[in-house]
């Protein structure tokens, strides 16, 4: 990910690094390139405009021109705001509820929602221990339910037995009963997919929202969509209210537009990045180290 931003950005700052001093409009140029770069990255254009004048309000001040190394300092301006954009902390998945907690997993068919459930429930068993329910609501996709029972069966993580033609409400009604009977720590629950955000999506993803008070809401969304990401974050940010997001197939990602317009577009931070096909292939989203990545 970010490998043309990094080269981009790499030339812009070894230029401005090589000048003894700056004048303002000296920066004034390095921010047009920057800006250009960013939306060569796909960034959306609201959060470039929003980047480019924070980083101008704080590098165009006496501070900069005077300093020695100007060149150093500007660097260091876009390094803070380019955290501040990817949200200053890690942030893991919140568990902090009386058990079961509700883990509500969202998002559009194919952007690997129900492979993410999947590494999700491995890595809370793994890792954290906990004892995880996993169920799937998508009763839209005849091999859905299926396909989760598969991955549980990888991951040793049980699932909710399938009870054929049971509407999604029901099921999810029964994975709450269940996992409070048997004493599950976590109940992950994979809602289904659509090919587009459509109002049927939202009002039944909204109806098991209302009906098992998730902790957390996940929104699983496909890095290489771009734009169309961050565009499914809004609507699904508005209209379900998400705890926080999951950027999959970061693997292919060579722009990183949506990494990176994510959190201010949606308000809620990246918790997870999804780097592979395989069941482990999930990482927690470290802001700093993805600056520092991008800054080389
Ligand atoms: P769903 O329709 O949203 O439930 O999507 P699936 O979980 O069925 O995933 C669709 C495809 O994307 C599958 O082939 C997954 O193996 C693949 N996939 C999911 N996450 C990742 C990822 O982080 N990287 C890569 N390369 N593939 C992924």
């Amino acid at each position: 990910m970010f490998e043309s931003l990094t080269t981009r950005l790499g030339s812009v700052f070894d230029r401005l690094k090589r000048r003894g001093a700056l004048s303002e409009s000296d920066v004034g140029e390095a921010l047009r390139e920057i800006r250009v770069a960013l939306l060569e990255a796909d960034v959306a254009l609201p959060v470039v405009r929003d980047f480019i004048e924070k980083v101008r309000e704080k590098a165009v001040g006496q501070e900069v021109v005077r300093s020695v190394t100007p060149g150093q300092m500007v660097v260091k301006i876009v390094h803070d705001h380019l955290v501040e954009m990817l949200g200053t902390a890690s942030v893991e998945i919140n568990l902090e509820a009386a058990a079961p907690v509700v883990v509500l997993m969202v998002g559009l068919q194919g952007s690997g929602k129900t492979t993410t459930t999947g590494k999700i429930a491995l890595r809370l068993k793994t890792r954290e221990r906990k004892r995880v329910l996993m169920a799937s609501l998508d009763v839209a996709r005849p091999a859905a339910q299926r396909q989760l029972a598969v991955l549980g069966e990888q991951a040793s993580v049980p699932t909710l037995p399938i009870v054929t033609g049971e509407p999604p409400l029901a099921i999810a009604r029964r994975a709450l009963q269940t996992a409070r009977l048997e004493g599950y720590d976590v109940l992950m629950l994979d809602t289904a997919g659509r090919l587009h955000i459509d109002q049927a999506l939202m009002a039944e993803v909204a109806a098991v929202r209302d009906a098992t008070k998730p902790t957390e809401t996940l929104l699983v969304v496909d890095a290489m969509t771009g734009q169309d990401a961050v565009n499914v974050g809004k609507s699904f940010a508005e209209q379900i209210g998400i705890t926080g997001i999951v950027l999959t197939r970061v693997d292919g990602d060579a722009r990183g537009g949506a990494a990176l317009s994510m959190r201010a577009v949606t308000g809620q931070p990246i918790k997870l990045i999804g780097t592979g096909e395989k069941l482990d292939a999930i990482e927690p989203f470290h802001p700093e180290r993805i600056a520092g990545r991008i800054l080389g």
